[in-house]
C-alpha cells in the first residue's frame, strides 16, 4: 500500500490594488484578474469597479480602480514579478511618474507582513493617503487591520484628507474561477 503524506501548503492572503486609465479600461481590467488568477492565485473576493480622479498627475484621463483579495502560495517577491509581467503583456509603458498608464497593479498588503526593500515596500506606502485605494478596500475588507498604522481600513478612510472623487462605476463581471 502507498503512503500518501499530505504537505501543508501555506495560502497567504494578499490585496492588489488595479488601476487603468488608457484604452478600454474595463476589458483591461478583467484581463489583468483572468491572469492573476492563472498566475498569482485564486480571487477570494473583488470590489466592484470605481471611477476615480487622477492622483498626484492631474491631467490625464480619469481611472478605473478595483482592489481584490487573493490567495496566493508566493513569496512578495514572486507575486511583485508575476505582477509586473503581467503589466508588461497588457501594454504598460513606464513614462512619467505617477502617469497615465494601461494598467497598474500594486501590492496593499500581504497578510500582516511588514516589508521594507529596494523593490518592495508592504503595506503599500501611500495606500493610507489614497481614497481611490481606500473606498474600494473598504467594500471587501473594511475590517483588516493596517499592520503598521494598526487601524481599519473604515478608520483609515475616516480620517483620510485626501478629497480625490471615487464613483462606483459597476459590480466586476463573476468569473467561474472567482
Ligand atoms: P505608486 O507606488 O505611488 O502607486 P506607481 O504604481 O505609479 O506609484 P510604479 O511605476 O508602478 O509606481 O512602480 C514603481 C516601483 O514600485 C516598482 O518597480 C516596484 O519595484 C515598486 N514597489 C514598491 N512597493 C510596491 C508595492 N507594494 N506594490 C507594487 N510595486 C511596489
Ligand atoms: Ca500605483
Ligand atoms: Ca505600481
Amino acid at each position: 500500500m502507498t503512503a500518501y503524506i499530505i504537505q501543508p501548503t501555506s495560502y497567504i492572503m494578499i490585496i492588489l490594488l488595479l488601476g487603468a486609465n488608457l484604452g478600454d479600461r474595463t476589458t483591461i481590467l478583467q484581463r489583468a484578474v483572468d491572469l492573476i488568477v492563472e498566475r498569482v492565485g485564486s480571487i477570494v473576493k473583488q470590489s466592484g469597479l470605481y471611477e476615480t480622479a487622477p492622483w498626484g498627475v492631474a491631467d490625464q484621463p480619469a481611472y478605473l480602480n478595483q482592489v481584490l483579495v487573493v490567495e496566493t502560495v508566493l513569496t512578495p517577491e514572486a507575486v511583485l514579478n508575476q505582477t509586473q509581467v503581467i503589466e508588461q503583456e497588457l501594454g504598460r509603458v513606464r513614462l512619467e511618474k505617477w502617469g497615465a498608464r494601461v494598467i497598474d497593479i500594486d501590492i496593499l498588503y500581504y497578510n500582516q507582513l511588514i516589508l521594507q526593500t529596494p523593490r518592495l515596500i508592504i503595506p503599500h506606502p501611500y495606500l493610507h493617503q489614497r481614497r481611490f485605494t481606500l473606498v474600494p478596500l473598504a467594500e471587501i475588507a473594511p475590517t483588516f487591520v493596517h499592520p503598521v498604522l494598526k487601524k481599519t481600513t473604515l478608520e483609515l478612510l475616516e480620517e483620510c484628507e485626501d478629497k480625490g472623487e471615487v464613483i462606483f462605476f459597476n459590480s466586476p463581471k463573476t468569473s467561474p474561477f472567482g
